[in-house]
């Protein structure tokens, strides 16, 4: 009989890319060690589950602040984020939330837990400590350039990082050489399949094969200004295809498909990236740590068009310095960039091949390797 084990990954609804990162380690253990063992894999909203009002609001309350007071996000971040503040605020949260968080491993027993959220990782890991003091923690850096302190537990048992700047600041905050990896951002396994036949994906999507195709989306909840890009682009005279998609933003959906018939634009919500990031000859996206990552693998030049002060704010520079993209929050000056791009096949083939040196295919794979190892044991 197959031996049974049990992953909890440990996140919070905030925005799509945490979930991501989480559903990508899950499909590569899934494809690694399906036929050897039986995972079960649970996901538990810390913040909504097990934490204090306003707390338990948070994907709901992150998503208003993100895109209705952004300077007020991007103040708590800055108040909150240092070596010793992160630490505080995370045993605020704790002492608390306690009365609920330390039911958190009685309600999910877990032989491994990971957490792919910052500021949930702390209060839960010191709840394991203390209930459940022997189940082995992972923590997987979801943020991508500059990752708040937030993350760093230094009796985690294993921390993977993507970038030299998250491995300084892991070491600086106590967590071993020998408990850190610097792998890079996982990415599911799906963006990984060499598709070369775009054509056929395009056919899919009742696009002509000769078209140049430009991606659009704000996270996996349609954030920001995407509906004023939208609306310029759609007037501009460029002659290619526009995806758009708003995520589960479905008010922004319904409002797009009721202004605009234009039969260059297809309108979407909650999509598999994959298959439209493969398509893509361009993404128009926010400064997404998970978005960028999956554009890197599929080589999909970028134009950054914001990001969530704090966290966001180092991707945006991580790809204009690697040359895999460039910033603008303007749409005139996006039309510009397109302009020129879609027209020159050797920019687009520099660009895209700076944004795969920005890859990591391999590292969901290690991530993946690492949490097997720690079920052995
Ligand atoms: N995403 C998706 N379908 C959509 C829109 C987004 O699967 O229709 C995914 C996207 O591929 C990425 C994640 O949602 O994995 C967004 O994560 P990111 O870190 O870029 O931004 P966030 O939503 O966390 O702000």
């Amino acid at each position: 009989m197959k031996p049974h084990y049990r992953v909890v990954f440990l996140l919070s609804y905030t925005g799509g890319g945490h979930k991501a990162v989480a559903d990508a380690i899950q499909s590569a253990m899934r494809i690694q060690y399906d036929n050897t063992a039986c995972i079960e894999f649970d996901y538990v909203d810390v913040f909504q589950e097990y934490c204090i009002p306003p707390f338990n609001q948070a994907p709901s309350l992150y998503a208003n602040m993100v895109n209705n007071t952004p300077y007020l996000w991007g103040l708590s971040y800055l108040i909150c984020n240092g070596r010793f503040r992160s630490q505080w605020a995370a045993w605020m949260l704790y002492q608390a939330s306690r009365y609920k968080i330390d039911q958190l491993p009685h309600d999910h027993p877990a032989d491994v837990i990971i957490s792919v959220h910052s500021i949930i990782t702390r209060p839960s890991y010191w709840a394991f400590r203390r209930v459940a003091k022997d189940t082995p923690s992972v923590t997987v850096v979801t943020d991508l350039a500059k990752p708040p302190w937030f993350w760093y537990e230094p009796s985690v048992d294993y921390c993977f990082v993507p970038t030299e700047y998250a491995y300084d600041t892991a070491r600086r905050n106590g967590i071993a050489e020998n408990r850190l990896s610097l792998v890079g951002l996982p990415v599911n396994p799906k963006f990984l399949t060499e598709q070369d036949d775009k054509t056929a994906l395009k056919a899919d999507l009742g696009l002509e094969a000769d078209k140049r195709v430009v991606t659009i989306v704000s996270g996996g909840e349609g954030m920001g200004q995407l509906y004023q890009i939208v609306s310029a682009l759609v007037q501009s005279d460029l002659d290619c295809y526009f995806l758009i998609i708003c995520g589960t933003n479905d008010r922004l959906r319904q409002q797009l498909e009721d202004e605009i018939s234009n039969p260059n634009v297809r309108i979407f919500g909650f999509v598999d990236m994959a298959q439209f990031l493969m398509l893509s000859d361009v993404l128009i996206s926010k400064a997404g740590p998970s978005t960028i990552a999956e554009a890197c693998v599929c080589g999909v030049p970028m134009i950054i068009s914001g990001c969530v002060p704090g966290q966001e704010g180092g991707n945006a520079d991580f790809v204009v310095d690697n040359h895999a993209g460039v910033y603008t929050e303007k749409p005139d000056e996006m039309i510009a960039y397109l302009k020129t791009w879609l027209s020159n096949d050797n920019i687009l083939a520099t660009m895209s091949n700076n944004a795969k040196k920005l890859s990591h295919p391999d590292a969901v794979w290690k991530v993946s390797e690492k949490i097997w190892e720690l079920l052995q044991q």
